[in-house]
């Protein structure tokens, strides 16, 4: 073997032992491959745009509130009605009312229902309730309360642990169309969450062109898989859409029972993909 031979050898068997140990390096994306359906982007396509960065907040506990996603719009933090309204049948608009303490709100006799000052379409909803420890009355009369999204699309709250009730009225419920899938309540005073997806319903010519989808998990439970929502809550009566706007205020119903509020927050969601 020639000298030359040698060393070639040489720098070949050190170069080897060198990319051994050299980090490996794993591309961002690619540009070459194929097009997925649509022909707007590869798969693994480097220049597809990345997902804004949301820093995620805690999971909640019957014995402690969670804390909101960086994203979020707090409505209710436990210390004010700041971001709330009060509406009374008739429609006047009045200062919020509800007893604030201990990090809740609570519904106080002879006030109206109330809205938040903002107001949402498509939207990720997170909110805590609690119906009356002492148990009272009995069906619809026990613990209700409801969160309407847009002020008209209902989701029954509603003390439903050993309450018997028409089952599309039941904590959970779309209500006055559809019973949750399964009963998922809590006992009576303790700390229950709803996280909720709501899809706006799109109007066009005075006509509903999309109507409400609403995704709703109940103390982590499945209620409702993107169910399609026949048009406002209405109280026995069928129900039909009529246009409205875009963005309407959230609303927490008044119905005559100390039911309980707690970290509460929205996201505005945007469902389109780049
Ligand atoms: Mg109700």
């Amino acid at each position: 073997m020639s000298f030359r031979l040698l060393t070639a050898g040489l720098a070949a068997a050190l170069l080897a032992l060198f990319a051994a140990d050299a980090p490996k390096t794993y591309p961002t994306g690619y540009a070459d491959t194929e097009f997925l359906p649509g022909g707007k982007w590869r798969v693994h396509d480097d220049s597809r745009p990345r997902p804004p960065v949301v820093a995620p907040g805690t999971a909640s506990a019957p014995e402690r509130p969670g804390k909101a996603p960086s994203d979020a719009v707090v409505l209710f933090d436990g210390t004010d009605l700041s971001h709330w309204v009060q509406r009374k049948r008739g429609g006047v608009t009045l200062p919020p009312a509800w007893k604030v303490e201990n990090g809740y709100m609570e519904v106080a006799p002879g006030t109206g229902s109330h809205f938040t000052k903002e107001k949402f379409g498509d939207v990720q909803l997170h909110i805590e309730w609690a119906t009356p420890a002492k148990v009272e009355r009995s069906s619809q009369g026990r613990g209700n309360s409801g969160v309407l999204l847009m002020g008209l699309y209902e989701i029954q709250v509603l003390d439903s642990y050993d309450n018997v009730s028409y089952a599309d009225g039941q904590a959970g419920s779309i209500y006055g169309q559809y019973p949750p899938l399964v009963n998922a309540s809590r006992k009576p005073g303790e700390w229950q969450t709803y996280d909720i997806v709501f899809e706006a319903p799109r109007f066009a010519g005075g006509k509903v062109v999309k109507p409400a989808f609403v995704t709703v998990f109940h103390n982590g439970v499945l209620l409702h898989n993107r169910k399609e929502m026949m048009g406002p809550m209405r109280h026995k009566k069928a129900t039909k859409y009529d246009p409205h706007d875009a963005q309407l205020p959230l609303l927490l119903q008044a119905h005559g029972n100390p039911v309980r509020y707690r970290n509460i927050w929205a996201r505005r969601l945007n469902l389109t993909y780049p």
